[in-house]
């Protein structure tokens, strides 16, 4: 049987070879590049849901398919739950993740209570109904950076019941307990009951 197409709303490769190859789901999963998509899909809005559900909808309006996207943040108890949404540019439109570990460090400045967690948030726009899967995990913020792997906060994440920040931690490990991939893990189950 020929396999239904399903855009994933971006063009990050790590991100799109998470759930292009797994096995049992009935989708074709194609990016935004594959379906000839070049440019910036907006982000407007305050949540990481209408973020995602704003991407998807984006890419399904203009081009009629299904589609999902995700949204990722980093919340701070401490910090009121910042950068969350802004993550990506928190010290500002042009920084640089060095620049938003700063900010970070200089906010935490003196706070003992350093919990925080990653969320993803999926929305799936499938046969014109919306769907969410979320993915958390928990942990606490370093007071300074540890390792030398990963992207964005890494360094600095240590997730909760592990000595090794997400920098410091095996890959295939990272990606089994992380965020996105317990977010990626519901919407693969979701797919492969399709
Ligand atoms: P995005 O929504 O996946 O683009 O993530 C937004 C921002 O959150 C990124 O630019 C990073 O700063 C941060 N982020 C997302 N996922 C991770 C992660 O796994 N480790 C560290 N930082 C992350």
């Amino acid at each position: 049987m020929k396999k239904q197409k399903l855009i994933f709303a971006t063009n990050n490769a790590h991100k799109l070879d998470e759930v292009k190859n797994v096995e049992g789901i009935n989708f074709e999963i194609l990016s935004l590049k594959d379906i000839g998509f070049e440019g910036e899909i907006p982000e407007d809005f305050e949540t990481l849901k209408d973020n995602a559900l704003q991407k998807a909808h984006y890419i399904h309006d203009k081009y009629k398919v299904n589609c999902f996207a995700d949204d990722t943040g980093l919340e701070i108890d401490a910090l009121d739950g910042r950068p969350g949404v802004l993550s990506a540019r928190y010290a500002g439109p042009q920084c640089n993740p060095e620049d938003n570990i700063k900010k970070v460090f200089q906010e935490l400045k003196g706070k003992i209570i350093r919990k925080g967690r990653f969320r993803t948030v999926i929305a799936l726009i499938l046969d014109n109904e919306e769907y969410l899967f979320e993915g958390v995990v928990q942990g606490e913020i370093l007071s300074e950076k540890r390792g030398r792997d990963g992207f964005g906060y890494d360094p600095i994440f240590l997730p909760a019941c592990f000595t090794h920040t997400f920098a410091e931690m095996d890959l295939s490990l990272k990606n089994k307990i992380s965020h996105r991939a317990k977010a990626t893990g519901k919407l693969i189950e979701f797919l492969q009951k399709r």
